[in-house]
């Protein structure tokens, strides 16, 4: 939080956007790597219809790919969340009086004297012990996460959705300038993006935009150069 701002009820837009930033984060993916795929190979010296057929391998397995990694990203992490609840619930049913003396020991490293953290921790323990124990000791929040497939099923939407950016433009592109526009337009989409995802997560824009942009267009350019070379070598 920046300290010359006035205070008052400030907006956490870290966690609101939570959900909104990973899907720019997936159209960005999608665009730098579809639009580095097709300037690769278009530089190689393949024909139209090969970076065609390319480009459209590359929409798929790109969105399939986030789709995969996140489900097992998300599911590994749940079933870690759930493992923990579980062996709290067991400590709390087991060790009831350690656990109560581990929730005010908390309660006292944050701040509160020894026998405000004891009375908060009671009063926390009566109402929900297994709730305060997830929260304060492990750190979860409920309603946070994400079910694994919907998870899937947004970083595939947003991949698929900045890689048509390139296709598109690499399709209507003119026939001697098709890799210059997927570059320009594809560097374009991703200042754009960068622009969001900063002002999503309240952060400068510009800054966002120029790092995220500069980041695709290094990433294009050096896959359409390592193209060329293997064209060249390779035939
Ligand atoms: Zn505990």
């Amino acid at each position: 939080m920046s300290p010359t701002r006035r205070h008052g009820p400030e907006v956490h837009r870290a966690n609101r956007s939570g959900w909104l930033r990973a899907a720019v984060l997936g159209a960005n993916d999608g665009i730098v790597s579809t639009a580095s795929l097709i300037v690769g190979v278009a530089g190689s010296g393949a024909g139209y219809g090969t970076v065609r057929t390319a480009g459209i391998a590359a929409v798929a397995a790109g969105a399939l790919s986030m789709a995969a990694g996140e489900y097992v990203s998300v599911s590994a992490q749940r079933d870690a969340e759930r493992a923990d609840l579980r062996r709290e619930r067991t400590e709390l049913r087991d060790h009831p009086a350690s656990e109560l003396a581990e929730l005010a020991e908390i309660w006292r490293g944050r701040g509160l004297d020894a026998g405000l953290a004891q009375t908060v921790a009671e009063q926390l323990t009566e109402a929900d012990a297994l709730g305060a124990h997830a929260r304060d000791e492990l750190g979860l929040v409920d309603g946070a996460r994400p079910a694994p497939v919907q998870a899937a099923a947004t970083s595939a939407l947003a991949f698929a959705a900045g890689a048509l950016f390139p296709l598109i433009a690499f399709l209507l592109g003119p026939r001697d300038g098709r890799s210059a526009v997927v570059v320009v337009l594809a560097t374009l989409a991703l200042a754009a993006s960068g622009a969001a995802a900063g002002a999503l997560g309240g952060a400068p824009r510009t800054r966002a935009a120029v790092r995220v942009a500069a980041g695709g267009l290094a990433a294009m350019l050096l896959t359409m150069a390592i193209g060329e070379a293997a064209g060249a070598a390779l035939g």
